[in-house]
């Protein structure tokens, strides 16, 4: 269990649709003008973070899809069987938040004129 938990974790960590695979696409519309539907009207969606296509053919006076394709971009599938649970992207995407936001605030901390720089800049001063 353990050891299939740190494997997920190492192949989430450099993962680049971690967010996608936590909280699910975030879709928009976009136009159907480069693909063809064979019949029924062309709706395209495209996720805005990882740009995944759903393209889908509607037949508007039965109000049905007629077909519902995926396209992903490179990268974004795992094998058959593969992919991480949506547990795994969840835990994987706060941690590499919480990674980020130390990282901001390091660099916040060192801009700031502390106490202890202070002094270090009035000491070489005197130098
Ligand atoms: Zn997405």
């Amino acid at each position: 269990m353990a050891a299939e938990h740190l494997y997920k974790a190492d192949e989430l960590a450099v993962y680049e649709y971690l967010e996608c695979g936590a909280l699910g696409h975030s879709w928009d519309f976009v136009d159907s003008n480069h693909w063809r539907a064979a019949f029924g009207v062309p709706v395209t969606r495209r996720c805005v973070r990882c740009m995944t296509e759903r393209r889908q053919c509607l037949m508007r006076n039965e109000r049905t899809v007629l077909s519902d394709n995926y396209w992903y971009p490179p990268g974004y599938k795992f094998a058959k069987g593969e992919r991480p649970s949506r547990m795994d992207f969840l835990l994987m995407s706060i941690d590499s938040k919480r990674r980020r936001k130390q990282r901001k605030e390091t660099s916040v901390v060192t801009t700031i004129p502390t106490a202890l720089a202070k002094r270090e800049v009035k000491n070489a001063r005197r130098r």
